[in-house]
């Protein structure tokens, strides 16, 4: 991912580091080059117009054009700009702080790696010395109570117990009674998805959030599926207001616009990033290192 992006912004940088003196109009130029590579990068148009004008005002002052490298600061500016546009340096962990057991409700599309990302945060949570217990609360796709079940196993994760026939808000509701008499600490509730957002979802999400109360609802997003899953969060984001996102699919050869964006059209920080299909796929986001690893 990002292999295009970065390229084309290489290209950018290694004509502005080679210029000594600059002009208001060779900025634009740059600007202009950035702003078609960001687009090509599937990066939202309104994401792109409002990174083009910071950059813009922050780079045509007279300090940037009379200095000894102008090209290196304008660079600099690039860079700083596209890390605040993913969130800045501000802290994503996950806001667990509460008498427990805490729950983190997990929401979104079909196949965009829920459940596998219950598991890849359960062992996250072990690792951080919590005893997470993985809820399967997805009645309607047939595999997906099996699916999570076959995930604990293999992580060591203790799964609740939920059947096919009951409703998902009397599984989270059961399954939080459980981890209060039996010491579980967070509760990882893997909720259905469906292949768009429709109604009936968004009520069932709605009840459950209602009676539950999770700390937090992560929005999984598929960073392959660049704009749409822009989109999807926003609606989710209407209807639940999440409380962060987690991006997985990053490893694939997607463009990376759903990543550069996904923050700055929600107002909700990528917390989690998924990098593969295996249960330890999974990093803690951190803007800067993202921006480190598009820009070289
Ligand atoms: P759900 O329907 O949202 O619960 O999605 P699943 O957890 O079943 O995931 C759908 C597919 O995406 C599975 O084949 C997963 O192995 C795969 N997947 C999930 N996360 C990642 C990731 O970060 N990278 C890759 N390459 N595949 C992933």
């Amino acid at each position: 991912m990002f292999d295009s992006l970065s390229e084309k912004l290489e290209s950018v940088f290694k004509k502005l580091r080679g210029q000594g003196v600059m002009t208001e109009d060779n900025i634009k130029e740059a600007l202009r080059e950035v702003r078609l590579a960001l687009l090509e990068a599937d990066v939202n148009f309104k994401v792109v117009k409002d990174f083009v004008e910071n950059v813009r005002g922050k780079a045509v002052g007279s300090e940037v054009l009379q200095s000894l490298s102008p090209g290196q600061q304008v660079v600099r500016i690039v860079h700083d700009e596209l890390v605040a546009v993913m969130g800045g340096h501000e802290d994503n962990s996950l806001d667990l702080a509460a008498k427990p057991p805490v729950a983190i409700m997990m929401v979104g599309l079909q196949g965009a790696g829920k459940t596998t990302t219950c598991g890849k945060l359960g062992r996250h949570l072990k690792g951080l010395k919590r005893r997470p217990l993985l809820v399967p609360a997805d009645v309607y796709r047939p595999a997906a109570i099996e699916q999570l079940k076959t995930v604990g196993r293999q992580l060591g994760l203790e799964v609740f117990n939920s059947s096919a026939d009951q409703k998902p808000v009397d599984i989270c509701t059961a399954a939080m009674k459980f981890a209060e008499l039996n010491g579980y600490d967070t509760v990882i509730l893997d909720t259905a998805g469906r292949h768009q957002i429709d109604d009936y979802l968004m009520n069932e999400l709605a009840e459950i959030n209602t009676v539950v109360q999770p700390l937090e609802i992560l929005f999984v997003a598929d960073a392959m599926t660049g704009q749409e899953a822009v989109n999807v969060a926003s609606g989710f984001n209407d209807k639940l207001a999440i409380t962060g996102v987690v991006l997985t699919k990053l490893d694939g050869d997607a463009k990376g616009g759903a990543a550069l964006s996904i923050k700055a059209v929600t107002g909700k920080p990528i917390k989690f990033v998924g990098l593969g299909e295996k249960l330890d796929a999974l990093e803690v986001f951190h803007a800067d290192r993202l921006v480190s690893r598009i820009l070289g």
